[in-house]
This record gives structure tokens, C-alpha cells and sequence, in this order.
């Protein structure tokens, strides 16, 4: 069996994590050092290693990662906005290979990012 990867341990509750979200298709916890204010990881049950992976009939699940972090991003009352970024592959600085999305808000951010 494949080794399970760090968000799976999070998923089981084998990591603890702060999970404040929670669907069929995904859970989302806090980041574990957080970048802005909101810093929430959107994580798939299905651990995809990296956006390279993703295959045809994994469209349904991109798109209910963003829904997902609209409604968590509508729960942490970032009405003021905020930011999603998937990470993929070294020049990304991609460290956990399970497809994440993040959720970033409560402050004003720049572009480009660094
Ligand atoms: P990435 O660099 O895009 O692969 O993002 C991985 C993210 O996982 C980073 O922002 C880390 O801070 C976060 N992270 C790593 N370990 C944990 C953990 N145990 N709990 C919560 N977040 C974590």
C-alpha cells in the first residue's frame, strides 16, 4: 500500500489539525504557519500528488475545492477578498505532494507574488 501522505494523517486525525471544513470531497484545516490572517489549506480525500496528476474525470473535484473555499472564505468573513493558489512542482515550492488549494485573506496583498 502506497505510504500515506501528511494530509491524510491530518484527514484521520493520526496529525492534529485545526479542520474547519469538511465535505465529501474534501476537508480544510488551518495552516500550520500561516502567511496572512486566514491561511486555510483545502485538501481532496483523493491524494492527487501534484496538478500534473490530475486526470479528465478529476474535474469535478478542482472545481469543488474552489467552492469549498468560497464558502469557507464567506465563513471567515473575508468580504474584503482574498486569494487562492495551488502550488505545483519545485519552482512553485511545492512541499507536500497531495494537491491542496490555499485560502489566503484578512490583509492586503501584492502582485506579483514572491
Ligand atoms: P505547499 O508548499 O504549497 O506544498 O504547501 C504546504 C503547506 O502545508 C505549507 O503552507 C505548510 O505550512 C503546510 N503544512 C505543513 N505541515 C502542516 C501541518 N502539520 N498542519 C498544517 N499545515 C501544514
Amino acid at each position: 500500500m502506497a505510504e500515506r501522505t501528511l494530509f491524510q494523517k491530518i484527514e484521520t486525525g493520526d496529525i492534529p489539525a485545526d479542520i474547519i471544513y469538511e465535505d465529501d470531497v474534501c476537508f480544510a484545516f488551518r495552516d500550520i504557519a500561516p502567511q496572512a490572517p486566514t491561511h486555510v489549506l483545502v485538501v481532496p480525500r483523493k491524494p492527487i500528488p501534484t496538478l500534473n496528476d490530475l486526470e479528465a474525470e478529476d474535474a469535478e473535484l478542482v472545481g469543488r475545492l474552489l467552492l469549498a473555499a468560497r464558502k469557507i472564505a464567506a465563513q471567515e468573513g473575508l468580504d474584503g477578498g482574498y486569494r487562492t493558489v495551488f502550488n505545483c512542482g519545485p519552482d512553485a515550492n511545492q512541499t507536500v505532494f497531495h494537491i491542496h488549494l490555499h485560502l489566503l485573506g484578512g490583509r492586503s496583498m501584492s502582485w506579483p507574488p514572491g
